[in-house]
């Protein structure tokens, strides 16, 4: 089996945690997740250690300046990164690391580590990505607001990446993430249908941004 270090990357509510734990979860042999730090607050039943390593904005930048990140990032006004060590076990035969990361974050792994495989997340259609990403109740408009700006820039990247899956039914999409990250590098035949699914995402986060400036609030404190 390929051992290269996997990467999921896409829009905020595309998935990529849920199929990281799936995958994990249903092959702990061959998968283990990589748990970045950030400066973001714990979500309701996030452990530390488990979800995320949280620290303060001064040990995160101690971090960058220590060499201890393999790539850091801000996304969506609060800091990210993967702490290098994350990446080691696959190199030396244990489980694959697997990085659910932001396309900053992936460009610098992938410059680092060209053998990474990273795999785009999208969403089946704008109605059930936005019924998700709220549903989800994890932010407030005016951070759900946020998240679909940064998630307009993240559709327009998507064709860079060398792969990609749609979370539609989500076993299909686990099983479609371990088949490409065992197999040998994908094809990029299937870029065209993936450039109309992302236009239709990137209308549905724009009529959803225009919606929430009438919700009140979801534009300021930004
Ligand atoms: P991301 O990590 O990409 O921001 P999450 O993994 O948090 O996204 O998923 C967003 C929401 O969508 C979560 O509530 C999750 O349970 C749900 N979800 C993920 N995949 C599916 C799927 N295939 N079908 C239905 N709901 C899903
Ligand atoms: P969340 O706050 O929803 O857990 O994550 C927000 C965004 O940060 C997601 O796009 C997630 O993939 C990204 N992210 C999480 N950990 C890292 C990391 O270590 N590095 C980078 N660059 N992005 C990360």
């Amino acid at each position: 089996m390929r051992r290269r270090p996997l990467v999921l990357v896409g829009p905020s509510g595309a998935g990529k945690t849920t199929i990281a734990a799936r995958l994990v979860d249903q092959h702990p042999d061959r998968f283990a997740l990589s748990v970045s730090a950030t400066t973001r607050e714990p979500r309701t039943g996030e452990h530390p250690g488990r979800d995320y390593h949280f620290v303060s904005r001064g040990r995160f930048k101690a971090m960058i300046a220590n060499g201890e990140l393999a790539e850091w990032a801000k996304v969506h006004g609060e800091y990210y990164g993967t702490p290098a060590g994350n990446l080691e076990p696959g190199a030396y035969g244990g489980p694959i690391p697997v990085l659910d990361i932001d396309v900053q974050g992936a460009r610098q792994v992938m410059e680092h580590a060209p053998a990474v495989l990273v795999i785009f997340i999208i969403p089946p259609d704008s109605s059930r990505w936005l019924r998700r990403l709220v549903g989800r109740g994890t932010e407030s408009p005016r951070q759900i607001s946020r998240r679909l700006r940064t998630a307009l820039a993240e559709l327009r990247a998507a064709s860079s990446f060398g792969a990609f899956v749609v979370n539609e039914d989500l076993g299909q999409a686990v099983e479609q993430v371990a088949a490409l990250a065992c197999g040998p590098s994908p094809g990029r035949k299937q870029a065209a249908d993936m450039r109309r699914l992302c236009e239709g995402l990137e209308a549905g986060a724009r009529r959803e941004i225009a919606r929430l400036k009438g919700v009140a609030g979801a534009e300021s404190n930004e």
